[in-house]
């Protein structure tokens, strides 16, 4: 799946929501700040007690949103949504409506400046916030700062602070911008370094020409099943596989006529071997091994059985030749007990397997011996 920039997924709003629910708490504090200084609250008493309870309804929705998140995420996440940015621009909207209140003050001007200062504080804030989406920036500064620009205009005070809140969002939409190209520019980095490592594990996994599991991964693997296996006194059960006379084929057709008998070889397996507990892999030139769980002796038994006659009837053409072998299979299973040590399972499978060697090849052989372990 490729990147797609600038698309609000929820990863975007697990940023958005984390890097800017923080600030409430300090909206709140300012808020209380801006309506103390010099008892500015006695005297706009009714403006005071309407934008602090806004305020602190909007902190209180958008904190406990916060929390609220993930559980509302399961059932409808388009609610979600709405909620957050509706309540982003909640806040901004009514800190916009009260800084310019403040601003068309007739007199309070320690008040007024010190709520100028806290709004260019919180509106950068806010902007670093949103950058992840840059239009919720640009949109939070314009809702924040435009009415007092419209009320200072309409009034006619103070038009070089209009000119220079016209300014600052200017500013604040350049940086926003900015600040948005770096956060998509790392955020596609970190996918395509994800992306790359998944490839590089998968190529590191599995067997270039069979395209089978390799030996390292099968390690890894049977490490893991056998653990488990010990843990829930499952059984376990270990084929390991050759193919006779392999060197023939390459001796008498030479390697790639070789190469393409393992490569068909390893369609084969895989079709055999279809249940999701079943794990093939390519060990080693032309040997291989399947780890199975879960399955009595008499399917195990029945299972390598297919393998083998399915071998044996199979024919590679190669050029004008018709090219067939057999295969060897030894089997070992084991209920795994703590003490055990799981090599020992793949020793017994291996001398299974020559077991069927010697005794002319073709054939499935079954490890069976009084001690367990
Ligand atoms: P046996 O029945 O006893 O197993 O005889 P064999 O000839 O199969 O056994 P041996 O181990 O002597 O031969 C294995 C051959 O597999 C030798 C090696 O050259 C060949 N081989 C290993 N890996 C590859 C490969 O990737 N491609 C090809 N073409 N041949 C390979
Ligand atoms: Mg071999
Ligand atoms: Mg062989």
């Amino acid at each position: 799946m490729a990147f797609k920039r600038h698309q609000i997924n929820r990863r975007v709003i697990d940023d958005l929501k984390s890097r800017s629910t923080i600030g409430m708490y300090f909206y709140m504090a300012v808020t209380i700040g801006v309506l103390s200084v010099d008892g500015f609250y006695k005297r706009h008493f009714a403006f005071s007690v309407a934008f602090l309870a806004a305020m602190t309804f909007i902190a209180i929705f958008r904190i406990s949103h916060y929390y609220l998140f993930d559980k509302i995420e399961k059932t409808s996440p388009r609610l979600n949504f709405i909620a957050f940015f509706a309540s982003v621009f909640a806040t901004s909207l009514t800190w916009g409506l009260g800084f310019a209140y403040f601003m068309v003050q007739p007199e309070e001007l320690s008040s007024k400046i010190i709520m100028l200062a806290s709004t260019v504080g919180l509106d950068s804030g806010g902007v670093v916030a949103f950058i992840p989406s840059w239009g919720t920036s640009a949109l939070y500064t314009v809702i924040m700062l435009m009415p007092a620009a419209i009320a200072l205009s309409y009034f006619g005070v103070y038009p070089a602070l209009v000119l220079l809140i016209i300014l600052f969002i200017a500013y604040m939409m350049m940086i926003a911008f900015r600040g948005n190209r770096e956060y998509w520019n790392a955020l596609e980095n970190e996918y395509l370094l994800k992306q790359k490592t998944e490839e590089i594990q998968r190529i590191s996994r599995v067997d270039v020409l069979t395209g089978l599991y390799n030996r390292r991964y099968f390690d890894e693997i049977f490490n893991i099943q056998w653990k488990a296996a010990v843990r829930n006194s499952t059984p376990m059960t270990i084929v390991i596989a050759d193919i006779d006379h392999f060197k023939r084929i390459n001796d008498t057709y030479g390697h790639l006529a070789g190469d393409a008998y393992l490569k068909k070889i390893a369609e084969l397996l895989a079709g055999i071997f279809k249940r999701d507990t079943d794990f093939i892999a390519r060990y080693g030139g032309e040997e291989f091994v399947f780890l199975l769980d879960g399955l009595d002796r008499d399917a195990v038994i029945a299972l390598a059985e297919t393998v083998r006659s399915e071998t044996g009837k199979m024919t590679l053409f190669h050029y004008d030749h018709k090219i067939q072998t057999t295969i060897s299979l030894g089997i070992s299973s084991c209920v795994p007990q703590p003490n055990d040590q799981k090599d020992r399972l793949f020793e017994k499978a291996d001398k299974a397997m020559y077991q069927a060697k010697n005794s002319g090849r073709n054939q499935v052989v079954f490890y069976y011996d009084d001690n367990k372990g």
